[in-house]
């Protein structure tokens, strides 16, 4: 075969159609799979180059490049210019380890996005061995016939052979905005730019509308993109808010500690004549124990924890941001078909124009059934226009249900095998029904107008096919295959058939002109023959009433909105317990006419939306955001993308989803199952709870050790601590504990809450009361006993010796009283936490491997102590979980439940 060289790329749009086949050593009825493979080998796999991933290098330098970490190693510099190079090299080894720590943390969330963006990878539609099949995109190769479909991605640079309406997207490769309209029998010899080759289709641009069918003509990097070398698909990345807030906190409290570290220095030196180089040590001390060292990494874990644990419950998160919003949704809309039902659809009744009603049985897609008039073969009148609707309904469809040995196999969209089945049923299969009426043109079913229609050619006539929304159908229709035709009549029965909760579709023939063709594009139809009403069914999703039970418990309103018809909407809600009165159901034309005040007012008593346009979508989404709502809502189609932009979290389907919806998300359900978006909420609930607790620990010890340093200058006592206890303290012991806390599992129900105020600070009125209680118990208590040690006789050093200890035993109650903000400590049994009570055993033990390790002693300054020590220290580390015991006793007091779990006073923390 001709194997194309860069330099004939540029001109695949000059060759004729009828040629592509032979270039290519291809047909129409694609490669054969041995072929795909040869040729797979010889051209490699379909993939175009990545945005270079991060090397563990960059990852382990950005630890550096924090105004915390730049003021530590200054400190480091300083002590060794002074000749504390034990200090030096100690605060070195801490920043090195804290690298590796935080390093390796965000290694492991890089490398597992990487494998869940593997679950999303695209899929291409080519046709092998003369049948249409799904392969993974990368195993698409020159040569392959392709069909393209709105939503979906070009898996390769392509020569159209056929197009239906089909509309491309070609902003990532030209930047122009406006689709281009496709057509394979544009031709050109002249060299035309890249946004006017109307007769190709190109790699990492998506299909806005219609239909096509193309010869892949390049792969992977000889693809226009390709040697573009852009990663045209990749997600913009930006961290979370959160991180971004909590670096700023960091900053700020870096800058003023710096400050405050040295005006006390510069007081201490030239009023109290204070010794310069001990001034200096205060100051670092100071320093380094108000800064929160270990958050970026506490809280780089937790979400890391976060999107993992919402991996296992099917939520792909593409955006971290997302983790945090979870926990303030308060509207969650929801797709009906494929969300809150498993779309599998089966045609379980048929009615003709008369009335008259036909049941179908069997189940699933497996084409095994009848069609029954009260449980018998209908009348030889019935059967055939039964069966003229059952050749409608095969010739109109984009689906594939096919024979292999036992078992049937079937590919599409579910309402199209759903008729194929049911068109089997009476005897139709469409590959047959095809042969004797070859297609010639098509209009293919687009979402916003709720009808397909086909056209094919029969010995001298075009004859038409058409099914979709009833409204719409009976519109185009003039008669009926039987009796009078009356459109409000048939509409009547149609809404009957849907107020039973089918979903309805209406079938029509007609005939053109038999010299008119079709045009290019063909015209809506009209004057068509109506057939007859399909009644589906589709299964409610397991799971589905429950968890809109838990979502309205944890203040989240469920709304449905979809593009079915408004009573087999309201059946559908009825089902789920959604909704119950007609009252609750709006259409998406009483929207359009709307003002923004009756919008308000229709959100507030709308459950069910229903024949919503995509464009109506955004309308409400962005009306509910309008009232403060934090809205969560669901999309599947090519026209859901601003929706999901819009909305302040977007969820697009892992299964049915179109590519376009679920590059526009921020979550992808993996199971498009309702009930996990709630089980993600729930997730999102318990990270933040964790991230407040991760903060809590660091912050309440850093401000405890300010405390103390600050009471002992203004007592002219000597340092309590030197600084490498502290960045001890904050970095080793604290730290173990901290990544341990970004695992905690659920507390209590998180569900049984209202949620979040998106604009609730970390630091509310509850945080900053409980950092103050704690940062005085550890620092007054610390004081207190630094002076009594002294007292007693003991040197600086051994003084030092016991307060680390102290310390380190109040950040282990601590931890005891981090795990709940409201529950007492002593009704949350330790074994619940397994990897917290690990953490905590292993902090303590690596202490007590500095307090008897001697070169641990060397640099820490620690030393064994005394039974009695160890009895005394330890009780008084009890009063931290007193103290804390106390103030949650009253903090419940002053806010009974219902009040403290609304939006509280929110304070920035001043320490
Ligand atoms: P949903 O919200 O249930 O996914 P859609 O937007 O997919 O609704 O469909 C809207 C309407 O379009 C349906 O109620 C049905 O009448 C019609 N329809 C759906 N699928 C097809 C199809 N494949 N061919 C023709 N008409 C369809
Ligand atoms: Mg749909």
């Amino acid at each position: 075969m001709a194997t194309a060289t860069s330099s004939d790329t540029e001109s695949w749009y000059s060759q004729r159609r009828g040629q592509i086949y032979d270039t290519l050593a291809t047909d129409s009825d694609g490669l054969s799979t041995e072929e795909a493979t040869n040729r797979l080998s010889e051209h490699g796999p379909n993939r175009l180059p990545k945005a270079k991933p991060v090397t563990v290098w960059q990852i382990f330098l950005r630890q550096f490049k924090n105004p915390l970490i730049y003021i530590l190693a200054i400190a480091a510099i300083v002590s060794f210019a002074i000749g504390e190079g034990t200090d030096a090299g100690f605060i070195a080894a801490v920043l090195v380890v804290n690298a590796l720590v935080g390093g390796s943390q965000e290694w492991r969330a890089e490398r597992s996005s990487q494998a869940l963006q593997q679950l999303i990878r695209t899929r291409a539609t080519v046709i092998r061995d003369g049948e249409t099949r799904d392969v993974d995109g990368e195993a698409v190769v020159p040569g392959d016939v392709v069909l393209l479909e709105s939503g979906y991605r070009v898996p390769a640079d392509v020569r159209l052979v056929s197009t239906h309406g089909l509309e491309i997207d070609e902003s990532a490769l030209t930047g122009e905005s406006a689709p281009v309209l496709k057509d394979e029998n544009w031709e050109s010899d002249v060299r035309t730019p890249l946004g006017d080759r109307r007769n190709m289709a190109h790699a990492g641009t998506v299909v806005n509308r219609g239909r096509g069918r193309g010869v892949v003509v390049e792969t992977g990097t000889d693809t226009v993109v390709g040697r573009l070398a852009e990663d045209v698909t990749s997600v913009e990345g930006g961290k979370p808010p959160l991180v971004t807030r909590m670096e700023r906190f960091t900053r700020v409290v870096g800058l003023v500690v710096l400050v405050a570290a040295a005006v006390t220095a510069l007081l201490g030196i030239f009023i109290q004549q204070y010794d310069a180089v001990e001034m200096f040590l205060f100051a670092v001390a100071l320093a380094v124990s108000a800064i929160p060292e270990g958050l970026p990494v506490g809280i780089t874990v937790a979400l890391g924890v976060a999107s993992r644990r919402m991996a296992k419950v099917g939520v792909i998160v593409r955006r971290l941001v997302a983790v945090e919003g979870l926990g303030s949704c308060t509207m969650i809309a929801s797709d009906k078909t494929g969300t809150l039902t498993a779309n599998e659809l089966t045609v379980k009744q048929v009615q003709l124009p008369d009335g008259s009603t036909f049941e179908v049985t069997g189940e699933g897609y497996t084409p095994e059934g009848s069609v029954l008039q009260d449980g018998h073969p209908p009348e030889p009148d019935s059967a055939d226009e039964l069966s003229r609707l059952g050749r409608a309904s095969v010739l109109c469809n984009e689906g594939q249900l096919s024979r292999r040995g036992e078992e049937w196999t079937w590919r599409g969209d579910p309402t199209d095998i759903a008729l194929l089945a049911f068109g089997q049923k009476l005897g139709w299969a469409r590959q047959s029904a095809l042969g004797a009426h070859p297609q010639t043109d098509e209009i293919p079913f687009e979402p916003e107008q709720r009808y397909a229609a086909t056209f094919h050619r029969t010995d001298d006539e075009t004859q038409v096919f058409v099914k979709g929304a009833p409204e719409r159908v009976l519109e185009m229709c003039t008669a009926a295959s039987e009796g009078e035709f009356s459109q409000q009549a048939l509409q009547q029965q149609a809404n009957e058939m849907a107020h039973d909760g089918y979903r309805v579709l209406a079938i029509a023939d007609g005939s053109l002109e038999p010299d008119t063709g079709t045009g290019h594009p063909p015209p809506v139809p009209t004057e068509l023959t109506f057939l007859g009403f399909i009644g589906l069914r589709d299964p409610l999703r397991s799971g589905v009433a429950a968890a809109i039970v838990s979502a309205q418990q944890a203040g989240i309103s469920v709304t449905m909105i979809t593009g079915d018809h408004p009573e087999t909407a309201l059946a559908i809600a009825r089902d789920i317990g959604l909704a119950e009165f007609p009252a609750e159901v709006t259409t998406g034309a009483e929207l359009v006419d709307a003002s923004r005040a009756q919008l308000e007012e229709i959100l507030e008593t709308t459950r069910v939306f229903a024949r919503v346009s995509p464009e109506q979508k955004l309308k409400i989404v962005e009306a509910a955001r309008n009232m403060g709502q934090y809205v969560a809502v669901t999309g599947d189609g090519v026209n859901d993308a601003p929706a999901l932009r819009q909305a302040n979290i977007g969820i697009a389907m892992g299964k049915m989803g179109t590519d376009v919806a679920r590059d526009a998300a921020d979550l992808v359900i993996s199971d498009d199952n309702f009930a996990t978006i709630v089980a993600g909420i729930e997730q999102g609930r318990i990270a933040f709870d964790n991230i407040r607790k991760v903060i809590y620990l660091l912050v309440s010890t850093g401000a405890g050790e300010v405390v103390l340093v600050l009471m002992s200058l203004g007592a002219g006592l000597p340092l309590p601590l030197v600084p490498v206890q502290i960045l001890w303290l904050n970095l080793v012991t604290n730290g173990v504990q901290d990544v341990a806390l970004a695992f905690e599992p659920k507390e209590g129900d998180v569900l049984n809450r209202p949620p979040r105020s998106p604009d609730e600070r970390i630091f509310n009125r509850i945080m900053v009361e409980r950092v103050l209680v704690a940062a005085l118990v550890i620092g007054v208590i610390g004081f207190g006993a630094f002076v009594w040690l002294l007292d007693q006789g003991l040197s600086e050093a051994a003084a030092r010796n016991h307060l680390l200890l102290l310390i380190v035993l109040f950040e282990i109650v601590n931890i005891g009283n981090a795990r709940s903000e409201t529950t007492s400590l002593f009704r949350l049994s330790p074994l619940q936490s397994p990897i917290l009570l690990t953490g905590t055993i292993g902090a303590f033990v690596i202490h007590l491997g500095a307090m008897y390790f001697p070169p641990a002693q060397a640099v820490l300054g620690t030393a064994p102590v005394g039974p009695e020590q160890w009895l005394v220290l330890g009780a008084t580390a009890l009063t931290i979980a007193v103290a804390i015991e106390l103030h949650k006793l009253s903090w419940t007091a002053r806010y009974p439940r219902s009040e403290r779990e609304s939006p509280s006073q929110t304070h920035e923390k001043e320490t």
